[in-house]
């Protein structure tokens, strides 16, 4: 079928993005599912630092790349073999398949999946190969995902159903920033009641995780982050205080754990510098593959520090998904909330230059033309 999507055509664009535009809006052709694939209408997809980066080269992918790892979507075609979806019906894409096979699945999420990360790192789906076309040329498919288009063929491995009630938007957001941000916290950090929590970075992942952390009883919350909107907007979400990273470090503020959602060594460092001894400090943040940061590993001894890093929050997403669901329908993660923009696929240059500025928290690119009988839509 004919689809409409956002690819990504050159790596390492100047910017602004709005004038060297490197993502063009193009019609490509989109195969069929195969067998225990899914054809989705996508509703709506979140734009990710994780998409910045592979635009401006620090995430090393093939391109031609459809982008766009952070989405929901209707069900219009089930593949042979899949037989626990139906047409209509709700789903949250999510970035990286499960086989549910591998040494990666075995752990519960703590690692990730290992076909999967291969099948993500050279732009096909999980069982291999493309199903996008440009003309003569393959379009390879970004996380397994590909949702900055009308429509995607993914693994169903990739899929977790949700209720109709969960509008697409928010759906979006709970498929990257609020699985990754969240996850670190319930999965990885595991805060106990009387801790105190600081996330360094508070983009779409960091909120998530703010949020998340607001969500655990008895848990102190604090915000670290460079760009004062961020952090008047953590403030507003309920953290307990907020503070630029030079503002912590100068007041001495340690806590038991530390999240960095930032993406860069030197906000590793300062997320290492902010645990207090015998605390764990998550890495969540993808800086350049090049990029390094120095570790006392006497300090680590002596001071029985745990450094840990987490992909996809430590996540099994259809374990955790329906968890961020109850969580958002108690009205405990206001995900809307992150929410800075609705946007048209056609402006997603421009947004990408608002994300590398620091003016977005979540941009969701919506795609609101209802195919009819397909199920409601529904927008807050
Ligand atoms: P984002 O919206 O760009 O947010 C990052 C935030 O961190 C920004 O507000 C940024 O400010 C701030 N920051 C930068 N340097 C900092 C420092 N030294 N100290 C404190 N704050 C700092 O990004 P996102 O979409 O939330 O993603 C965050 C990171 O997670 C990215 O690296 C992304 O690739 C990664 N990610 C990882 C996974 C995973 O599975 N582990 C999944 C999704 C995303 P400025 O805008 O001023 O730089
Ligand atoms: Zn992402």
């Amino acid at each position: 079928m004919k689809i409409r999507g956002a690819v990504l055509e050159e790596i390492g664009a100047l910017r602004p993005y709005a004038d060297s535009r490197p993502i063009s809006i193009s019609d490509l052709e989109l195969a069929p599912p195969l067998s225990g694939e899914v054809l989705i209408r996508i509703e709506a997809a979140g734009v990710c630092h994780s998409d910045l980066s592979v635009v401006d080269g620090n995430r090393v992918r093939p391109v031609p790349m459809l982008l766009g790892h952070e989405a929901a979507g209707q069900v219009v075609e089930l593949g042979d073999g899949v037989d626990d979806l139906h047409v209509g019906q709700r789903v949250v894409l999510a970035f990286l398949p499960r086989c549910g096979d591998c040494d990666g699945c075995k752990t519960d999420g703590l690692m990730p999946c290992v076909p999967g990360t291969v099948s993500n790192n050279a732009g096909t789906l999980l069982s291999g190969g493309s199903r996008l076309q440009r003309d003569d040329q393959q379009v390879h498919h970004h996380l397994g995902v590909s949702a900055f288009a009308t429509h995607a063929v993914v693994d169903r491995r990739s899929l977790v159903p949700v209720d109709d009630d969960v509008p697409p938007e928010v759906a979006a957001v709970l498929g990257c920033a609020v699985l990754t941000g969240g996850g670190a916290v319930i999965n990885t950090a595991r805060p106990l009641p009387g801790q105190r929590l600081i996330v360094v970075g508070l983009g779409g992942v960091g909120m998530a995780a703010l949020l998340t952390a607001l969500s655990c009883p008895g848990v102190e919350v604090i915000g670290v982050d460079t760009v004062p909107d961020k952090l008047e907007l953590a403030l507003g979400l309920g953290a307990s205080s907020v503070m630029t990273p030079a503002q912590a470090i100068e007041a001495g503020l340690k806590a038991h754990s530390v999240i960095e959602c930032a993406g860069n060594a030197r906000a590793f460092e300062t997320a290492v510098q902010l645990t207090a001894p015998g605390g764990k400090t998550v890495t969540v943040g993808l800086p350049a593959p090049t990029s390094k940061s120095e570790i006392s590993p006497l300090g680590l001894v002596a001071e029985a520090r745990t450094i840990i890093g987490s992909y996809l929050g430590s996540a099994v997403p259809s374990r955790d998904i329906p968890i961020f669901v109850k969580l958002w329908r108690d009205g405990k993660l206001p995900v809307e909330r992150l929410i800075s923009a609705l946007i048209d696929v056609e402006e997603i240059n421009e947004a990408m230059d608002n994300l590398a500025n620091g003016q977005a928290v979540r941009q969701v690119v919506v795609f609101p033309d209802a195919e009819p009988g397909l199920g409601q839509s529904r927008t807050q």
